[in-house]
């Protein structure tokens, strides 16, 4: 029997009837060498029209209901593309999250998919009819219906994928390809034909916005190949990503502009936890631990950057500008002496990734900003990521400088 293969299309490839049309000759094409599951993201804007509606009911929806209301994006576009394909001549049948097993727990808005039962799915493979399941959705043990976070259904594809052993999970949306930055950003950045799975991650952590990150997670610990290519270039093989290893000292850039910086300003840096700890730095760090982890249980992804002005009592934590009223009220609780608390939005964060980040890029890094009359406020080192915060004002300037260093081309004056 064919492999399998899972084809995703984000909303902008499913926008109008013309646009469903055309991906479903993407699929038909597909279905003549693999058994082909679909998932499909809402049409264009939907999801965020629907949450512009509930909003113009209530100012705080139920969030049962609020998910409830979203998964109908999906089951539009679900529909639609089955009878696309139905016209094609091809055997299809329409899937929402219940229908297909998806199982989630009760996190309304932002649920983890737990477990997929796929046998309907493979019923429907079975009888050589192709799936088309609803993205971004899945029901709680109780029949609830759940939404798995904005961007959901990149994850339910490579889900799917990897609870059907597929051979691959194509993912179709309006860009052809993982770049070393975003084109839009730097013109000539370059397309990679193939990127490791961690260090797509690390780009997707640190903002690109191709594949959503939590879906690299998937792909990575279940050793799900993706390709990303576009609905519109067709044929492009775009970019593959994979679990390999490939040595590159420069992978790429990304770029968060969606930020806020929360500034902590401590008293001191005691606290019942960190008695223990008799070194400086060893305090500082398992505060900065402790807040992270504090903010990742109410599901606010964080960053603790370091300030380059050396101030042991001041740490600052990114997050994204609507994760930040909530960020401040749980770090206003937090077990620590704090002196003052403010959020500012006046900044960006630059993720260079690499398949090993060392010294030597983070002093590059530094140099090549003050070369260029850049301030860097605060950085923060992984193992595959160095984090550089700047004024947002000097966003483009910025990844423009370091792409040029990194990828040894030559930026015009
Ligand atoms: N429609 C959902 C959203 O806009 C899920 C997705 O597109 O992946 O976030
Ligand atoms: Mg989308």
């Amino acid at each position: 029997m064919a492999n399998i293969l899972v084809i995703k299309f984000g909303g902008t490839s499913v926008m109008t009837a013309e646009r469903i049309k055309n991906a479903a000759k993407i699929v038909a094409e597909a279905s003549k060498h693999h058994r082909v599951v679909c998932v499909v993201s809402a049409m264009g804007h939907t999801t965020d029209e629907l949450l512009q509606v509930s909003s113009q009911v209530t100012a705080q929806p139920d969030r049962r209901e609020l998910d409830a209301l979203l998964a109908t994006g999906e089951q539009m576009s679900a529909t639609l593309m089955a009878m696309a394909l139905q016209s094609l001549g091809l055997k299809a049948k329409s899937f929402s999250g219940v229908q297909a097993g998806i199982l989630t727990d009760n996190q309304f808005g932002n649920a983890r998919i737990t477990h997929v039962d796929s046998k309907s799915l493979e019923r429907a493979l079975k009888a050589t009819t192709i799936p088309v399941v609803t993205g971004f959705q899945g029901f709680t043990g109780y029949g609830d219906i759940t939404t798995i976070g904005r961007g959901g259904s990149d994850t339910t594809a490579i889900v799917l994928a990897s609870a059907l052993k597929a051979e691959r999970c194509d993912i179709y949306s309006d860009v052809d390809g993982v770049y070393s930055c975003d084109p839009r950003l730097v013109p000539n950045a370059s397309k990679l034909s193939v990127i490791p799975t961690s260090e797509m991650l690390e780009l997707a952590r640190g903002g690109a916005q191709i594949l959503n990150a939590r879906s690299v997670e998937v792909a990575r610990d279940h050793n799900v190949k993706v390709r990303v290519r576009s609905t519109f270039v067709p044929g492009d093989e775009g970019t593959l990503v994979e679990n390999d290893c490939i040595d590159r000292s420069f992978t790429g850039l990304a770029l968060r502009s969606n930020l806020s910086r929360v500034e902590l300003q401590l008293e001191k840096l005691e606290l019942a936890t960190t008695r223990d700890l008799r070194s400086f730095p060893g305090r500082r760090m398992k505060t900065k631990r402790m807040l992270g982890e504090l903010l990742a249980q109410s599901g606010i992804s964080a960053e603790l950057v370091d300030p380059i002005k050396p101030n042991p009592f001041k740490l600052l934590v990114m997050t994204s500008k609507e994760d930040s009223v909530q960020a401040a009220s749980i770090l206003q609780k937090a077990p620590i002496c704090l002196k003052d608390i403010v959020v500012k939005t006046d900044v960006c964060a630059i993720s260079l990734v690499a398949s090993q980040v060392n010294n030597e890029h983070y002093q590059e890094c530094v140099e090549q900003l003050s070369q260029h009359k850049i301030s860097l406020l605060a950085t923060a080192m992984l193992e595959q990521r160095i984090t550089l915060m700047v004024p947002l004002a000097m966003a483009k300037q910025a990844v423009n400088v370091l792409h040029a260093h990194f990828a040894g081309i030559v930026v015009a004056a």
